[in-house]
């Protein structure tokens, strides 16, 4: 349960990179204030996808927003105080006790686990950057054994196949073993004392809480496949919160990569695994290995199927029904053709926030609310039915509209470099809805609802023709030169070079699900006009910041899948190897204890070194 959903946290999407040169959106009739947000071009700060402990604990949620302050979560009780330990030896006792209550308490669950893979290739002024991508998005299920035995083998690409197997069918629910899940618990079934060594090691605080640190060791001819590395256990409840390490011993011609796995206190008494962050290769002057590739995994939506979520879309039904009815007279054939079609949108967006693909209404959306309401005003656009946006939960930067609710995807946000941008990419699906494209409405019959959540990608699909989205095309660029953002248009075009420059090998980044692509085949097309705009790309300007890497600027509560904006401080850039456009980079989340218990008000230079990234 997060407790920042009425703050309406900053305003995103100020120009990044250096803190000096954001632009000041005062002619922007944004009500978010444009300031806080410049962002981070470091790693560490960037990916931090922590419930936030300074928050106040909920005071006054806002009227109208949903569930600001929900029911108590769940049916799931922290499990019960355990006597204070005197020794570590008794830590590790209660530690190990922990994992297997986790194992059970989550063996039930079968959230959305979504893998994004980049393979990486030197470059002499970049370092490494991304070849070629990969993307994974399946359901997890948390009571099966994650299977260690199918492990990867030299070649990249019997690498891939194994590793990831059976994941090539988008979205299929996945009761199969899967790689990068692996380090979700340390050892599933063997995490004992008969199976492995432990050795305390430090105190260390991550983000607001101390952590006691432990190496974890295999015990000789315990087995192939045996968690190698360390945790981090908080020291109040002594569950693990954080697993960095590998597997071992490999077998031959075979090894395990190296994973980061995180943990959030999401419900009390347990931390859920959120975040894996996986990396391998080696780019040091004489090295051969050819498998280097980054990879983060996120998994989202272990509430889902259950609580929470019915409330939610009550309270977006009620709110269609009241809007028909207000009338208190018969409808007209062109309103009846408006509520159908209001019907239909409820459907696609209830069915998708079921799936766990759509973020609940929150947070997020009223800055996207704010941008698409500046494009409205400044262009007098009227519509019966007022526009709504919501947040598509995946990497893959993605846009698309289902009647007048206008989705963008996580992973689009985040690399997005400034509102102007985000104003760009929004306006393409506005002028979708003022131009009249999305007036289907077959989803309005609830039987074509009914498919199970891994056919939802089969099932819904909201592409247009090329006729309609040269035309939206057209029609965006026109808003774009009325609305405050006439004048940062030179950002847009900038992005799209960006975006350009790595299209080739980011296909799977660019591959959309529900939507039109903003690439194809390697060539950008959405808002072409646009793309000769501005400066020429230079990597080496520093303050050039075209595109962010992902996970910078939307964190999603892995319990409850609401998302909100990160707040991180600016970090300068001081290369071109920091700009990382598109890439994905490790997990740095800034732990906290839920409800947010902890000492007041820790900044984020909390006095200790756990902040650095240097792992
Ligand atoms: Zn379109």
């Amino acid at each position: 349960m997060r407790t920042s959903n009425w703050i309406l946290t900053a305003a995103l999407l100020v120009s990044i990179g250096t803190a000096a040169q954001q632009a000041t959106d005062s002619q922007a009739p944004t009500q978010s204030p444009a300031t806080a947000a410049a962002q981070t071009a470091d790693p560490s700060q960037q990916a931090a996808p922590a419930p936030d402990a300074q928050q106040p604990a909920a005071t006054a949620s806002q009227p109208g927003q949903t569930s600001a302050q929900s029911a108590p979560v769940q049916t799931m009780a922290p499990p019960p105080a355990l006597p204070a330990p005197t020794t570590m030896d008794q830590v590790v006792n209660l530690f190990i006790e922990r994992e297997h209550g986790l194992i059970k308490a989550l063996s039930n669950r079968t959230p959305v686990v979504e893998t994004y893979l980049q393979n990486l290739t030197a470059d002499p002024q970049l370092g490494p950057v991304p070849s070629e991508d990969h993307y994974f998005l399946g359901r997890l299920d948390m009571g099966e054994n994650i299977d260690r035995k199918d492990y990867l083998k030299e070649q990249e690409r019997s690498m891939q196949q194994r590793l990831l197997g059976g994941f090539q069918k988008l979205y299929k629910v996945q009761y199969q073993p899967m790689g990068f899940s692996w380090m979700v618990y340390a050892d599933r079934t063997d995490f004992d004392r008969e199976h492995y060594d432990f050795r305390y090691v430090r105190r260390e605080f991550l983000g607001d809480v101390r952590c006691l640190v432990f190496d974890v060791t295999p015990k000789a001819k315990s087995g192939r496949g045996r968690f190698l590395g360390r945790v981090w256990v908080e020291d109040q409840g002594f569950n693990i919160v954080r697993l960095n390490g590998t597997y071992y011993p490999a077998p031959r011609n075979s090894y395990f990569f190296h994973m980061d796995s995180w943990r959030l206190n999401l419900i009390p008494g347990y931390w859920v695994p959120s975040f894996i962050y996986s990396e391998e290769g080696d780019f040091s002057a004489g090295v051969k290995s050819k498998v280097a590739f980054k990879a983060q995994t996120r998994i989202w939506g272990y509430d889902l199927k259950k609580g929470g979520k019915d409330d939610e879309l009550t309270n977006i039904r009620v709110d269609s029904v009241q809007d028909s009815s207000a009338t208190a007279q018969d409808a007209s054939p062109l309103q009846a053709e408006r509520v159908w079609q209001q019907q239909a949108e409820d459907n696609v967006v209830e069915r998708l926030t079921s799936a766990g693909l759509l973020a609940p209404e929150g947070d997020v959306d009223r800055i996207l609310q704010t941008v698409v309401n500046n494009l409205e005003v400044t262009n007098n656009i009227d519509l019966p039915r007022p526009v709504r946006t919501r947040v598509l939960l995946t990497a893959p930067l993605e846009t698309f509209s289902v009647g007048n609710t206008i989705v963008i995807s996580r992973g689009l946000v985040d690399v997005l470099p400034d509102e102007a941008s985000l104003a760009a990419v929004l306006s393409h699906e506005l002028a979708h809805i003022v131009l009249g494209h999305n007036l289907g409405s077959k989803y309005a019959f609830n039987d074509r609802m009914l498919f199970s959540d891994d056919a939802t990608y089969q099932n819904l699909g909201f592409k247009h023709i090329p006729e309609e989205e040269t035309a939206a095309d057209k029609k965006a660029v026109e808003f774009l030169k009325n609305s405050p953002y006439a004048q940062k248009l030179d950002t847009v075009g900038l992005f799209l070079k960006a975006l350009q420059q790595r299209a080739l090998s980011l296909n799977a980044l660019l591959t959309t699900h529900l939507g039109n692509p903003l690439a194809e085949a390697g060539q950008v097309s959405r808002l072409s006009a646009l793309s000769t705009q501005g400066p020429a790309l230079d990597n080496n300007k520093l303050d050039q910041i075209a595109a962010l890497p992902l996970g910078g600027r939307v964190k999603v509560n892995p319990w409850d899948d609401k998302a909100e904006m990160v707040k991180t401080a600016p970090v300068a850039i001081t290369s071109a190897r920091d700009k990382m456009p598109f890439e994905v980079t490790p997990f740095f989340p800034r732990l906290s204890r839920y409800g947010g218990n902890a000492p007041t008000a820790a900044p984020t230079t909390a006095a200790n070194g756990a902040q650095n990234p240097g792992n």
